[in-house]
């Protein structure tokens, strides 16, 4: 008698590859059920199996071999899928992070920030801007007003320059000219 599929991984209760465009049950492989986190129904098998990524739009498959990964060695809940394929994960992961990162630092970067913190946070906030394209303004505004101070912190010795130099040509460049001499108008008679 079959229960939850473990005489056979075509068995196996559908809901393991929901939205699957294709379960390829050639390359299934017995799972240690022992292992998995679950309550009443666990996965006899991994399966290679095809999926639509949620965020690139490109296919891609979900492995047996991760499967067994995530089922195993790092105790997923044993229902849960990928939506998302291997290089959009590790972007996600990534720009959760450094949303972390910000919300961490720029309280400390904002009152009594180096320029490396408040460089940091600018950096932060543009790959983010990138990821995402509209911030909250809040935030938007704390790059601005970072970048301002970081481009003042950054100039050398850090003192406005106050003698920009002169758009007039200096005396020296000016030929002299006598056309400014008034021609004598006439004797006196
Ligand atoms: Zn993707």
């Amino acid at each position: 008698m079959d229960i939850f599929g473990n005489t056979h991984p075509k068995k196996m209760p559908e809901h393991f590859f929901f939205g699957a465009l294709a379960v390829h049950h050639q390359t299934a492989v017995r799972a240690n059920v022992e292992k998995q986190n679950y309550s009443v129904c666990p996965r006899h098998w991994y399966v290679d199996a095809d999926f639509n990524c949620q965020r690139c739009g490109r296919d891609f498959t979900w492995t047996a071999e991760e499967q067994k990964a995530w089922f195993e060695d790092y105790s997923f809940w044993v229902d849960s899928q990928p939506r998302h394929c291997i290089t959009c994960r590790g972007q996600i992961r990534r720009l959760v992070d450094l949303r972390k990162e910000y919300d961490a630092t720029v309280a400390a970067a904002r009152d009594r920030g180096t320029l490396d913190q408040k460089s940091r946070i600018v950096a932060i906030v543009s790959e983010l801007q990138q990821a995402f394209g509209k911030l909250p303004e809040k935030v938007t505004e704390t790059m601005g007003l970072f970048q301002r101070q970081v481009a003042r912190m950054a100039e050398p010795g850090a003192t406005p320059n106050r003698h920009p130099p002169c758009p007039f040509p200096s005396a020296a460049e000016v030929q002299p000219s006598d056309s400014l001499r008034t021609p004598s108008s006439g004797g006196c008679g």
